[in-house]
């Protein structure tokens, strides 16, 4: 038996390092398999087995951290002895930034469990606070609602509905858009079950004053839910809403830019600050920024979407400026631990949908805090910024760049200071851009320039693009990277209304141009060629702005 158990284990660990070695992606089913195949050994040698899958909750890939939450729930429903040991180890993994983990592995592993703890779940979800551990929170209202909404035992099931309820209305105007967008599968999941309970809560929620909670209540409206309501109840949703947007100020899309625009900053505790960034050209595999939105305002910003999980106009990107004032902490958090130390691409972009040192820097510092926090844990960070308010920390960058853990880009679209100022709300000017990169250069920190992105038919002439490279050379710029605007998310109806303001004669010449890819998003393969083929295989060369090999690259070797 003994011998069995063990050909069971060496399967399963080989498994899991086969799936660590590179091995993408496997199915949800199989991981199912996989943690029953190793519950069987577990329970012939229970302590030792859990011992070594407890080893892999921080392994690297997110499947074998899938297959460690089921082995869990597994053992959980089989002996109730384990079940708090699973919750230490649930609650440890709630700030998973995978949301195939979240999603997939924690919410289904708590949602089979709501059916045999009932009690000890409800508890813990009521005393988990939003400000805290909104993951948690998150995943176990999602757990809950999926789990009322298979409708076993309905009469048992009835106070778990009210606490389900009530513990939304709690945190629906928690604008944040993992807690908004976890309500809203919270809603559709369980309201489109028993649309007849939910109907009167979304009454509630259509009459507050929160543009959150009307998120929420749209989407369910526009779901399954929404076809199980009456149209009388529909409209009636409708109207509450609209009654009360009449009553606030509302915010229209610049459509060109208002340079006079009031600026709000909202506070939040955030539980984690890395997002994993799936694009395979980029040297990064994680993101982080100290803030959400971005008050430079760039009119071709692609960024501005990200608002929109806020239930929050686009517009709004550039005004309401959410600050995460724990970021230094959560990031310390995640640093810290066990599964960081697995990730093999540790470079960070500092930077990724939001200007780290945006004027909100100046007041807060939290960038200032987060970058003593790359240092201490010795992880590379690779910062994007257009400001000058980085060199208020030349000293940290200083420190950073005498580990090699530092990269710095300064975006600069164009010379043309006039064109910026119609395009950027609120930046320095291209050669306070350069200025910047000459202070950072003379402290020898890698600086890399993006001439991103040029906008095609207006900045695309190769002399004045030249001249532009010619005056990062003289600063002694290491690399720079050139590329053209995209129409990604909603980019095309602001900049169209732009060249019909500035530029009229051009709007034909941008319909004809952009044309490629699946929402047409990129101007033709051959305008690209012509205009970077030059920049990238010839001019950079000749400026010496080619040291690619100073960049930092995703993997590092482990100092820990
Ligand atoms: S600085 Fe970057 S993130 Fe900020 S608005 Fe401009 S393009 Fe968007």
């Amino acid at each position: 038996m003994k011998k069995e158990m063990d050909i069971k284990l060496f399967q399963f660990e080989e498994r899991l390092k086969e799936l660590e070695k590179g091995v993408k992606k496997i199915s949800l089913k199989e991981c199912q398999q996989l943690a029953k195949d190793i519950r069987e050994a577990w329970l012939k040698e229970p302590e030792n087995v859990l011992e070594r899958v407890r080893g892999y909750r921080s392994a690297e890939n997110e499947f074998v951290r899938i297959i460690v939450i089921y082995f869990f729930k597994e053992i959980s429903m089989r002996d109730e002895k384990y079940f708090k040991q699973s919750l230490e180890v649930f609650m440890a993994m709630a700030d998973d930034w995978s949301g195939r983990v979240k999603n997939y592995g924690l919410v289904q592993a708590f949602m089979e469990l709501w059916g045999s703890f009932p009690n000890n779940l409800k508890e813990l979800l009521v005393k988990t606070d939003i400000n805290e551990n909104s993951a948690l929170k998150i995943i176990l209202l999602r757990s809950l609602a999926r789990f009322l909404a298979k409708g076993r035992n309905r009469e048992a099931n009835l106070p778990l509905e009210q606490v389900l309820l009530e513990e939304v209305e709690k945190v629906i105007t928690f604008d944040e858009p993992y807690v908004i967008l976890g309500l809203t599968s919270v809603i559709n999941e369980y309201g489109s079950k028993y649309p007849e309970i939910v109907a009167p809560w979304l009454e509630k929620w259509a009459a507050l004053d929160n543009t959150a909670s009307h998120y929420i209540v749209r989407e369910a409206l526009s779901k399954k839910l929404g076809k199980s309501l009456s149209e009388e109840q529909t409209n009636l949703l409708q109207d509450r809403m609209n009654t009360v947007q009449q009553g606030l100020e509302k915010v229209q899309t610049p459509l060109l830019l208002d340079h006079n625009y009031k600026v709000v900053y909202i506070e939040r505790v955030v539980p984690t600050l890395l997002h994993w960034i799936n694009v395979f050209y980029l040297p990064f595999k994680y993101g982080a920024n100290p803030y959400r939105g971005c008050e430079h305002g760039c009119l071709y910003c692609n960024a501005r979407y990200t608002h929109e999980y806020l239930g929050k106009d686009q517009a709004t990107f550039q005004n309401e400026i959410i600050v995460k004032v724990n970021a230094d902490k959560a990031l310390a958090r995640e640093f810290a631990a066990p599964r960081w130390r697995h990730v093999k691409a540790k470079l960070v972009n500092l930077g990724s949908v939001s200007d780290p040192y945006q004027p909100a820097e100046e007041r807060y510092e939290i960038t200032k805090k987060v970058l003593e926090v790359f240092l201490k844990f010795e992880n590379p960070v690779c910062i994007s910024t257009k400001s000058r308010l980085i060199l208020r920390d030349i000293e940290l960058l200083k420190e950073l760049n005498e580990e090699k853990l530092v990269n710095v880009m300064i975006t600069i679209p164009t010379l043309d200071e006039g064109l910026l100022k119609q395009l950027e709300a609120n930046t320095p000017t291209p050669l306070e851009r350069i200025e910047t990169i000459k202070q950072l250069k003379a402290h020898s920190i890698i600086v890399g320039a993006l001439i991103i992105p040029i906008f095609p038919y207006i900045t695309d002439n190769l002399e004045r693009i030249e001249l532009l490279l010619k005056k990062l050379a003289e600063v002694k710029v290491d690399f720079a990277i050139a590329d053209v605007l995209n129409f990604k998310n909603q980019v095309r109806p602001r900049f169209t209304y732009f060249l019909q303001e500035y530029y009229p004669e051009l709007v034909e010449k941008y319909e004809k141009l952009y044309t490629y890819g699946k929402r047409q998003e990129y101007a033709e393969k051959a305008y690209l060629k012509s205009l970077i083929n030059p920049i990238m295989k010839k001019l950079l060369k000749k400026y010496e702005l080619h040291h690619f090999d100073r960049m930092l690259k995703g993997k590092f070797e482990d100092k820990g």
